[in-house]
Protein backbone atom coordinates (compact mmCIF):
# COMPACT_ATOMS: atom_id res chain seq x y z
CA UNK A 1 0.00 0.00 0.00
CA UNK A 2 1.32 3.36 -0.90
CA UNK A 3 2.31 5.39 1.98
CA UNK A 4 0.10 8.55 2.91
CA UNK A 5 2.09 11.81 3.30
CA UNK A 6 1.22 14.95 4.71
CA UNK A 7 2.68 17.85 4.44
CA UNK A 8 2.13 21.07 5.96
CA UNK A 9 4.33 24.50 5.18
CA UNK A 10 4.53 24.67 1.36
CA UNK A 11 6.68 27.92 1.45
CA UNK A 12 9.83 29.11 -0.18
CA UNK A 13 11.41 25.52 0.37
CA UNK A 14 8.10 23.45 1.56
CA UNK A 15 6.89 23.65 -2.13
CA UNK A 16 9.49 22.01 -3.81
CA UNK A 17 9.97 19.80 -0.98
CA UNK A 18 5.89 18.46 -1.39
CA UNK A 19 6.44 18.84 -5.51
CA UNK A 20 9.28 16.18 -5.09
CA UNK A 21 7.42 13.83 -2.63
CA UNK A 22 4.15 14.31 -5.33
CA UNK A 23 6.55 13.44 -8.25
CA UNK A 24 8.00 10.04 -6.76
CA UNK A 25 4.11 8.38 -6.60
CA UNK A 26 3.64 8.96 -2.72
CA UNK A 27 -0.31 9.68 -2.03
CA UNK A 28 0.43 13.69 -0.68
CA UNK A 29 -1.95 16.13 1.55
CA UNK A 30 -1.27 19.01 2.41
CA UNK A 31 -2.27 22.07 4.73
CA UNK A 32 -1.35 25.77 4.87
CA UNK A 33 -2.75 29.05 5.74
CA UNK A 34 -1.79 30.43 2.22
CA UNK A 35 -4.67 29.60 0.00
CA UNK A 36 -2.97 30.29 -2.82
CA UNK A 37 0.10 27.91 -2.73
CA UNK A 38 -2.71 24.95 -1.22
CA UNK A 39 -4.53 26.06 -5.03
CA UNK A 40 -1.29 25.79 -7.11
CA UNK A 41 -0.46 22.23 -5.36
CA UNK A 42 -4.12 20.72 -5.66
CA UNK A 43 -3.89 21.51 -9.39
CA UNK A 44 -0.83 19.40 -9.40
CA UNK A 45 -2.92 16.30 -7.80
CA UNK A 46 -2.08 16.78 -4.26
CA UNK A 47 -5.06 16.46 -1.89
CA UNK A 48 -5.98 19.50 0.64
CA UNK A 49 -7.13 18.80 4.00
CA UNK A 50 -8.81 21.85 6.08
CA UNK A 51 -6.91 21.32 9.53
CA UNK A 52 -3.48 19.65 10.83
CA UNK A 53 -6.08 17.65 12.88
CA UNK A 54 -7.94 16.47 9.64
CA UNK A 55 -4.35 16.12 8.31
CA UNK A 56 -3.37 13.76 10.99
CA UNK A 57 -6.27 11.38 10.62
CA UNK A 58 -5.59 11.08 7.15
CA UNK A 59 -1.77 9.99 6.41
CA UNK A 60 0.88 8.23 7.74
CA UNK A 61 3.25 10.30 8.55
CA UNK A 62 3.65 14.13 8.17
CA UNK A 63 6.18 16.38 7.71
CA UNK A 64 6.04 20.13 8.71
CA UNK A 65 8.31 22.70 7.47
CA UNK A 66 7.21 25.85 9.25
CA UNK A 67 9.07 29.29 9.67
CA UNK A 68 9.32 29.09 13.65
CA UNK A 69 8.78 26.40 16.69
CA UNK A 70 6.37 28.61 17.84
CA UNK A 71 4.07 28.09 14.66
CA UNK A 72 5.21 24.27 14.80
CA UNK A 73 3.83 24.28 18.58
CA UNK A 74 0.30 25.30 17.06
CA UNK A 75 0.12 23.27 14.96
CA UNK A 76 0.88 20.32 16.97
CA UNK A 77 -0.83 21.10 20.09
CA UNK A 78 -3.71 23.20 19.17
CA UNK A 79 -7.07 22.35 19.07
CA UNK A 80 -7.06 21.68 15.61
CA UNK A 81 -3.67 20.43 15.46
CA UNK A 82 -1.85 16.66 15.03
CA UNK A 83 -1.85 15.65 18.06
CA UNK A 84 -5.43 15.65 18.21
CA UNK A 85 -6.05 13.69 15.21
CA UNK A 86 -3.19 11.28 15.55
CA UNK A 87 -3.26 7.50 16.45
CA UNK A 88 -0.58 5.74 17.89
CA UNK A 89 1.94 4.30 15.25
CA UNK A 90 1.73 7.82 13.52
CA UNK A 91 4.81 9.47 12.61
CA UNK A 92 6.15 13.03 12.68
CA UNK A 93 9.25 13.91 10.98
CA UNK A 94 9.70 18.23 11.71
CA UNK A 95 12.25 20.00 8.62
CA UNK A 96 11.84 23.40 10.41
CA UNK A 97 14.68 24.88 11.74
CA UNK A 98 13.61 24.87 15.67
CA UNK A 99 15.64 24.09 19.16
CA UNK A 100 16.50 21.22 20.39
CA UNK A 101 15.39 21.65 23.50
CA UNK A 102 11.58 22.77 21.63
CA UNK A 103 11.67 19.41 19.49
CA UNK A 104 12.66 17.48 22.50
CA UNK A 105 10.13 18.67 24.25
CA UNK A 106 7.70 17.57 21.48
CA UNK A 107 8.89 14.61 21.36
CA UNK A 108 8.43 13.81 24.98
CA UNK A 109 4.50 14.57 24.17
CA UNK A 110 4.59 12.71 21.08
CA UNK A 111 6.15 9.74 22.92
CA UNK A 112 2.97 9.61 25.22
CA UNK A 113 0.44 8.97 22.69
CA UNK A 114 2.85 6.51 20.92
CA UNK A 115 3.86 8.52 18.00
CA UNK A 116 7.24 8.91 16.67
CA UNK A 117 8.82 12.12 16.59
CA UNK A 118 11.94 12.77 14.16
CA UNK A 119 14.04 16.01 13.68
CA UNK A 120 15.07 16.84 9.95
CA UNK A 121 16.44 19.89 9.21
CA UNK A 122 17.44 20.60 5.84
CA UNK A 123 20.42 22.58 4.07
CA UNK A 124 20.55 23.62 0.57
CA UNK A 125 18.20 26.57 -0.13
CA UNK A 126 15.11 26.68 -2.46
CA UNK A 127 18.14 25.40 -5.75
CA UNK A 128 18.69 21.67 -3.13
CA UNK A 129 14.88 21.68 -2.54
CA UNK A 130 13.85 21.99 -5.65
CA UNK A 131 16.67 19.78 -7.43
CA UNK A 132 16.14 17.15 -4.49
CA UNK A 133 19.46 17.46 -3.41
CA UNK A 134 19.14 19.05 0.02
CA UNK A 135 21.52 18.14 3.55
CA UNK A 136 19.33 16.81 5.98
CA UNK A 137 20.36 16.44 9.70
CA UNK A 138 18.06 13.97 10.98
CA UNK A 139 17.55 13.11 14.87
CA UNK A 140 15.98 10.57 16.41
CA UNK A 141 15.39 7.19 17.04
CA UNK A 142 16.68 4.36 14.61
CA UNK A 143 13.76 2.23 13.89
CA UNK A 144 11.63 4.92 12.63
CA UNK A 145 13.98 6.85 11.07
CA UNK A 146 15.02 3.90 9.06
CA UNK A 147 11.38 3.85 7.94
CA UNK A 148 11.89 6.72 6.93
CA UNK A 149 14.61 7.19 4.88
CA UNK A 150 13.31 6.42 1.56
CA UNK A 151 11.37 9.25 2.22
CA UNK A 152 14.13 11.81 3.05
CA UNK A 153 15.53 10.64 -0.08
CA UNK A 154 13.20 12.04 -2.14
CA UNK A 155 14.13 15.54 -1.17
CA UNK A 156 18.11 14.82 0.14
CA UNK A 157 21.06 13.26 -1.00
CA UNK A 158 23.38 13.67 2.00
CA UNK A 159 21.36 12.46 4.82
CA UNK A 160 23.09 11.87 8.14
CA UNK A 161 21.46 10.88 11.10
CA UNK A 162 23.65 12.10 13.58
CA UNK A 163 21.92 11.03 16.92
CA UNK A 164 18.76 11.34 19.08
CA UNK A 165 16.10 13.43 18.82
CA UNK A 166 17.05 17.30 18.50
CA UNK A 167 20.67 16.12 17.68
CA UNK A 168 19.73 16.88 13.82
CA UNK A 169 18.40 20.46 15.07
CA UNK A 170 21.89 21.04 16.85
CA UNK A 171 23.68 20.36 13.86
CA UNK A 172 21.50 22.82 12.43
CA UNK A 173 21.84 25.71 14.71
CA UNK A 174 25.74 25.50 14.41
CA UNK A 175 25.88 25.29 10.34
CA UNK A 176 23.53 28.31 10.03
CA UNK A 177 25.26 30.24 12.61
CA UNK A 178 28.20 30.23 10.11
CA UNK A 179 26.41 30.90 7.70
CA UNK A 180 24.79 34.54 9.30
CA UNK A 181 28.03 35.14 10.46
CA UNK A 182 29.47 34.43 6.93
CA UNK A 183 27.38 36.43 5.51
CA UNK A 184 27.23 39.43 7.48
CA UNK A 185 31.47 39.43 6.92
CA UNK A 186 30.80 38.79 3.29
CA UNK A 187 28.63 41.97 3.19
CA UNK A 188 30.48 44.15 5.37
CA UNK A 189 34.28 43.21 3.32
CA UNK A 190 32.21 44.38 0.31
CA UNK A 191 31.17 47.57 0.88
CA UNK A 192 34.88 48.01 2.36
CA UNK A 193 36.22 46.64 -0.95
CA UNK A 194 34.43 48.98 -3.19
CA UNK A 195 34.98 51.64 -1.00
CA UNK A 196 38.61 51.25 -1.59
CA UNK A 197 37.79 51.30 -5.49
CA UNK A 198 38.10 47.69 -5.99
CA UNK A 199 35.79 46.06 -8.89
CA UNK A 200 33.30 43.89 -6.78
CA UNK A 201 34.31 41.42 -9.72
CA UNK A 202 37.36 40.98 -9.18
CA UNK A 203 37.57 41.18 -5.96
CA UNK A 204 35.13 37.89 -5.79
CA UNK A 205 37.14 36.28 -8.72
CA UNK A 206 39.75 36.36 -6.38
CA UNK A 207 38.37 35.70 -3.22
CA UNK A 208 36.84 32.92 -5.09
CA UNK A 209 40.03 31.11 -5.06
CA UNK A 210 41.68 32.50 -2.10
CA UNK A 211 40.94 32.27 1.75
CA UNK A 212 38.39 34.60 2.40
CA UNK A 213 35.64 31.97 0.91
CA UNK A 214 32.36 31.36 1.91
CA UNK A 215 29.38 29.64 0.42
CA UNK A 216 27.68 33.07 1.82
CA UNK A 217 30.51 35.01 -0.73
CA UNK A 218 30.04 31.91 -3.42
CA UNK A 219 26.48 31.87 -3.58
CA UNK A 220 25.06 35.45 -2.22
CA UNK A 221 27.36 38.22 -4.15
CA UNK A 222 26.95 36.96 -7.49
CA UNK A 223 23.53 35.95 -7.49
CA UNK A 224 21.66 38.44 -5.46
CA UNK A 225 23.84 41.44 -4.55
CA UNK A 226 25.51 41.98 -7.82
CA UNK A 227 22.27 41.78 -9.51
CA UNK A 228 20.41 43.65 -6.98
CA UNK A 229 18.01 40.77 -6.67
CA UNK A 230 17.27 40.21 -3.40
CA UNK A 231 13.82 38.12 -3.25
CA UNK A 232 13.97 35.32 -0.82
CA UNK A 233 15.75 32.45 -0.66
CA UNK A 234 16.71 32.47 2.43
CA UNK A 235 15.01 35.67 4.69
CA UNK A 236 16.67 37.61 6.79
CA UNK A 237 13.76 37.39 9.53
CA UNK A 238 14.56 33.33 9.41
CA UNK A 239 18.54 34.19 9.56
CA UNK A 240 17.82 35.87 12.52
CA UNK A 241 15.79 33.61 14.17
CA UNK A 242 18.00 31.34 13.54
CA UNK A 243 20.71 33.23 15.02
CA UNK A 244 18.34 33.67 18.22
CA UNK A 245 18.55 29.88 18.49
CA UNK A 246 21.92 29.71 18.40
CA UNK A 247 22.18 32.49 21.00
CA UNK A 248 19.63 31.05 23.04
CA UNK A 249 21.07 27.26 23.34
CA UNK A 250 24.23 28.44 23.76
CA UNK A 251 23.68 30.77 26.99
CA UNK A 252 21.61 27.37 28.56
CA UNK A 253 25.06 25.29 27.66
CA UNK A 254 26.90 28.37 29.27
CA UNK A 255 29.15 29.34 25.61
CA UNK A 256 30.42 32.75 25.10
CA UNK A 257 28.70 33.17 21.71
CA UNK A 258 30.74 37.15 20.52
CA UNK A 259 30.72 36.60 16.53
CA UNK A 260 26.90 34.76 16.80
CA UNK A 261 25.68 38.38 18.64
CA UNK A 262 27.65 40.89 16.92
CA UNK A 263 26.30 38.90 13.37
CA UNK A 264 22.55 38.85 15.22
CA UNK A 265 22.63 42.81 15.63
CA UNK A 266 23.64 43.31 12.01
CA UNK A 267 20.50 41.29 10.94
CA UNK A 268 18.71 43.33 13.34
CA UNK A 269 19.69 46.25 11.61
CA UNK A 270 18.51 44.89 8.61
CA UNK A 271 15.07 43.80 10.12
CA UNK A 272 14.88 47.92 11.21
CA UNK A 273 15.38 49.01 8.12
CA UNK A 274 12.33 46.52 6.89
CA UNK A 275 14.06 44.32 4.91
CA UNK A 276 12.77 40.98 7.31
CA UNK A 277 11.63 39.29 4.46
CA UNK A 278 14.05 40.22 1.53
CA UNK A 279 17.13 37.11 1.13
CA UNK A 280 19.72 37.10 3.62
CA UNK A 281 22.46 38.93 1.31
CA UNK A 282 19.78 42.33 1.40
CA UNK A 283 21.94 42.58 4.55
CA UNK A 284 25.04 44.41 2.92
CA UNK A 285 21.76 47.35 2.12
CA UNK A 286 21.79 49.40 5.23
CA UNK A 287 25.79 49.71 4.85
CA UNK A 288 25.61 50.14 1.42
CA UNK A 289 23.34 53.70 2.06
CA UNK A 290 25.19 54.77 5.28
CA UNK A 291 28.59 55.27 2.88
CA UNK A 292 26.00 55.71 -0.36
CA UNK A 293 27.88 52.76 -2.30
CA UNK A 294 25.83 49.97 -4.31
CA UNK A 295 27.96 46.71 -4.62
CA UNK A 296 26.72 46.21 -7.90
CA UNK A 297 27.74 44.85 -11.50
P1 LIG B 1 8.33 30.35 4.26
O1 LIG B 1 7.89 31.48 5.15
O2 LIG B 1 8.51 30.59 2.80
O3 LIG B 1 7.27 29.13 4.39
C1 LIG B 1 6.56 28.82 5.54
C2 LIG B 1 5.19 28.26 5.14
O4 LIG B 1 4.48 27.93 6.35
C3 LIG B 1 4.32 29.25 4.37
O5 LIG B 1 3.73 28.63 3.25
C4 LIG B 1 3.26 29.65 5.38
O6 LIG B 1 2.01 30.03 4.81
C5 LIG B 1 3.13 28.37 6.20
N1 LIG B 1 2.53 28.56 7.51
C6 LIG B 1 2.78 29.52 8.43
N2 LIG B 1 2.00 29.36 9.50
C7 LIG B 1 1.24 28.25 9.27
C8 LIG B 1 0.25 27.57 10.02
N3 LIG B 1 -0.12 27.98 11.24
N4 LIG B 1 -0.33 26.47 9.48
C9 LIG B 1 0.01 26.04 8.25
N5 LIG B 1 0.96 26.65 7.49
C10 LIG B 1 1.56 27.74 8.00
O7 LIG B 1 9.65 29.76 4.92
P2 LIG B 1 10.80 28.83 4.26
O8 LIG B 1 11.87 29.71 3.71
O9 LIG B 1 10.16 27.80 3.40
O10 LIG B 1 11.39 28.15 5.58
C11 LIG B 1 10.72 27.12 6.30
C12 LIG B 1 11.66 26.55 7.36
O11 LIG B 1 12.83 26.01 6.72
C13 LIG B 1 12.17 27.60 8.36
O12 LIG B 1 12.26 27.01 9.63
C14 LIG B 1 13.54 27.97 7.81
O13 LIG B 1 14.40 28.47 8.81
C15 LIG B 1 14.00 26.65 7.22
N6 LIG B 1 14.96 26.73 6.11
C16 LIG B 1 14.82 27.65 5.09
C17 LIG B 1 15.74 27.67 4.04
C18 LIG B 1 15.64 28.66 2.89
O14 LIG B 1 16.61 28.76 2.11
N7 LIG B 1 14.54 29.39 2.72
C19 LIG B 1 16.80 26.75 4.02
C20 LIG B 1 16.90 25.80 5.04
C21 LIG B 1 15.97 25.80 6.07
Amino acid sequence: MTLKVGFIGIGVMGKPMAKNILGAGYSLFVNDVNELAVQELVAEGVKRVQSPRELAQEVDVVITMLPNGGIVEQVLLGEQGIFAGAKPGFAIIDMSSVAPTFTQKMAKLAMEQQIDYIDAPVSGGVKGATEGTLTIMVGGEKEPVERYQALLEVMGKKIYHVGKVGAGDAVKIVNNLLLGVNMAAAAEAFVFGTKLGLDPKVLLEIISVSSGNSYALAAKMPNFVFKGQFEAGFAIDLQFKDLELAVQTAKEARVPMMLTNVAQQVFEQARAAGLGREDISAVIKPLEDLLNIKVRV
